[in-house]
């Protein structure tokens, strides 16, 4: 089913019909815009030219689907202070190059403090960094980025207590719910644009957070959600059932995803997530705070929070300040309101080697993905 080209004409045929009908009742020149919320799934699309499989009045546009995009500028600052001051900083590897907007001692990234001889090690697990920490027992310091679909893995391990007391964690965990919300309200509020008309939801944090947890956006915007898995078929489904819903004025979350997502999610991993964490205002680069989108480290865990360890402030309201480089689009890129290639800077100044901005240095950002696989047609 996956890559079975039969399927993949087939869904193709129905969203042809769809986009037809539609087309009748709207206007030949409506444009029918849906939006993922997955970096992975705009990799699908863009990777498999999936753009150029569905008709012109259908508007693919890459929505909030980058973790390590959207973390404030602040904290690689922070992370690259500390580094030089001889905490060893672990990262995931996508991580290691983004772009600070204001350099420490000399170092924009932590790939140039490494340079400069601090002690900066790419890591893949939380679980990794506690076994390693353990053997070298330096003051160290693990950057906790991601979306729904780490927390569970930090929890777990701080729930069992695993960290030695040399590792601390800055949790910089972001929730995608509460940024899809604003990022369509930010949408809607444009009114000679086309509005978002459906939404293909992330599989991955999906499978903890569950199917249910996109019905908000189905009801309040009244607009069809779908679930949606990562290979070519899945996302030519999800864009099919977008469209029947719209032909049939239906309004409702669909799970096309079954092999990995239920309606209620992991249960137990949301547990553990409650156990540990509590959602908490959120500053999202170069946009600011999305209410609750973020997870903070509740106090009965306080002992590992590298915040309080090393004495970093953490942001506020007051104190954020818009941290992207001038000319830099990735804020409208992450929320749909501009392509990557509508950067004045995309392919020139910035590139996969020299990123400029964040969402060019992570294979989940926009521009990154464009830049590889040449915009999606
Ligand atoms: Fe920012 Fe580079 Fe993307 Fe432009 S191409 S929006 S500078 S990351």
């Amino acid at each position: 089913f996956r890559r079975n080209l039969e399927v993949t004409r087939r869904l193709r045929d129905y969203i042809m019909k769809f986009s037809d009908y539609l087309s009748r009742n709207y206007g030949k020149d409506y444009v029918f815009k849906i939006m993922d919320f997955c970096g992975t799934h705009e990799w699908t699309i863009v990777h498999f030219g999936i753009r150029s499989l569905v008709p012109k009045n259908i508007e693919l546009v890459a929505g909030p689907g980058c973790p390590v995009c959207v973390t404030p500028s602040y904290y690689i600052e922070q992370a690259i202070r500390l580094a030089l001051d001889g905490v060893v900083i672990y990262t995931y590897g996508d991580t290691f190059r983004l772009p600070a907007i204001t350099p420490v001692k000399g170092a924009k990234s932590l790939a140039e403090a490494k340079a400069m001889g601090a002690d900066v090690r790419i890591t893949h697990s939380l679980v990794h960094a506690i076994i390693d920490a353990k053997r070298h027992g330096k003051d160290s310091l693990f950057l906790g980025i991601g979306f729904e679909t780490v927390a569970p893995g930090y929890a777990e391990a701080l729930i069992k207590r695993l960290p030695p007391p040399n590792l601390k964690i800055l949790s910089l965990v972001k929730l995608t719910p509460p940024a899809a919300f604003y990022s369509l309200d930010i949408l809607r509020e444009k009114p000679t644009d086309y509005p978002v008309m459906g939404v293909i939801a992330p599989g991955h944090v999906s499978t903890i957070i569950g199917g249910k947890a996109w019905t908000p956006i189905a009801e309040n915007y009244g607009i069809p959600v779908v679930v949606a898995g990562f290979e070519p078929n899945d996302v030519l489904m999800a864009i099919a059932e977008i469209l029947r819903q719209l032909v049939r004025d239906e309004v409702k979350v669909v799970i096309e995803y079954t092999r990995a997502v239920r309606w209620e999610g992991d249960v137990k991993a949301q547990s553990a997530i409650r156990t540990v964490f509590e959602t908490v205002d959120s500053p999202w680069r170069g946009i600011g705070y999305i209410p609750k989108s973020g997870l903070a480290l509740r106090d009965d865990y306080r002992e590992y929070n590298g915040f309080e360890y090393f004495g970093i402030k953490d942001l506020t309201p007051e104190t954020w300040r818009y941290d992207l480089p001038p000319g830099c689009k990735c804020a409208e890129v992450t929320l749909g309101k501009a392509k990557p290639t509508d950067c004045p800077l995309f392919m020139k100044q910035c590139t996969p080697d020299h990123p400029v901005g964040p969402c060019m240095v992570s294979m989940e950002g926009a521009c990154a993905v464009w830049a590889r696989f040449g915009g999606g047609g």
